[in-house]
């Protein structure tokens, strides 16, 4: 009865939801609180829209007591009592402003849509999408990688279809698709129990497979790790064989094990559920620039074979028929994508 009172009066009660928002947060067992669905939302649909209660445009590190002590003077008191309504953890009042300010801040900055890099340093505290728990299976996505302008408002939208009652929640890491449960736990620095975490189920023996080959075909594709850099861990090597690392890292991998490799990653992420809308139309690019590039004609009737499929499993299945077959492109596009990328 005590925890139900408690619950009643819990701050987070007084923080201000869009009337037609399709959520309602409330008590999440074991994880504080989170954001529950209140009705069917269809995949792809937008769940919020929220703009920051504040922003500061400094790097991370440069994020004082002070500096926020500062932006909260300027706001009206309608909106610093806002501020003042957050828990750490649900629970008790947070011990600084830099705490309150790192749990419930998000990244804001735009991105060079060439280069991937940040333009600047802007974060924003936004009340709500910070009450959203983490899963490494989510059923929503918030995209802020938005290229040239400002962001404004932070959006979320559903990756599959929610039911009502379903706790709603996002990957709080972009690259968590390409890592394993213990990769996961040691960056979140908290347990997760989602569908991906739960130890000794078949399922997450599966998904920890699906994911490390995930990052090592991306190796193959790109040279690179996640991080941009070459992988050298040789106790735990991403990429066994010195010769194919090689031949990744110079460029030399064939066009057809490009698209080869390009389907395995869209196949894999879609059996592992997170082949969402957004992520679909970024990989897929994976996809099409092998499939536009070959020459040869009867590597050109399979691929296009292969892509009038109607699955990615589909698409994979017809396109091994390439595997090992060269490509009359396939000098001209190592030497091209040698230039493009300085090395
Ligand atoms: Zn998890």
């Amino acid at each position: 009865m005590k925890r139900r009172t408690m619950a009643l009066d819990h701050p987070y009660r007084q923080l201000p939801i869009p009337t037609n928002a399709p959520f309602e947060l409330k008590p999440s067992p074991g994880r504080g609180w989170g954001a529950f669905a209140t009705r069917r939302i269809e995949r792809g649909a937008l769940i919020l829209s929220e703009e920051p209660l504040f922003t500061i445009r400094k790097p991370h590190a440069e994020i004082t007591n002070e500096v926020l002590l500062r932006a909260l003077q300027k706001l009206p008191a309608s909106r610093k009592r806002m501020f003042f309504l957050l828990r750490d953890n649900a629970s008790g009042a947070f011990q600084s402003l830099k705490h309150a300010f790192a749990e419930n801040s998000f990244n804001m900055a735009s991105e060079d849509h060439t280069t991937g890099r940040q333009l600047d340093c802007l974060h924003g505290l936004f009340l709500l999408h910070s009450r959203f728990n983490h899963s490494c299976s989510p059923n929503s996505k918030v995209p802020v990688t938005v290229t040239g302008g400002e962001i404004t408002h932070l959006q979320s939208f559903a990756t599959r279809d929610i039911a009502p009652g379903e706790e709603i929640a996002f990957s709080y890491a972009a690259d968590f698709g390409c890592r394993t449960r213990e990769e996961r736990h040691r960056e979140l620095r908290f347990v997760c129990n989602c569908d991906a975490c739960q130890p000794g189920t078949p399922f997450q023996e599966l998904s920890d497979m699906r994911r490390r080959l995930v990052r090592g075909l991306q190796y193959l594709q790109t040279g690179v790790d996640l991080d941009g850099r070459r992988q050298d861990a040789p106790d735990r090597p991403l990429i066994a064989d010195p010769q194919l690392k090689r031949a990744a890292e110079t460029f030399r991998i064939p066009l057809s094990s490009r698209f080869i490799y390009g389907l395995l990653v869209m196949s894999l992420l879609e059996q592992e559920g997170l082949l969402d809308d957004f992520l679909a139309e970024r990989l897929s690019r994976n996809v099409w620039v092998p499939f536009a590039a070959f020459e040869t004609e009867s590597n050109v009737q399979v691929a296009k074979l292969a892509m009038a499929q109607q699955d990615w499993l589909g698409r994979l299945c017809v396109a091994f028929q390439l595997y090992g077959r060269a490509d009359a492109a396939d000098q001209a596009l190592a030497t091209l994508f040698q230039s493009l990328s300085g090395r």
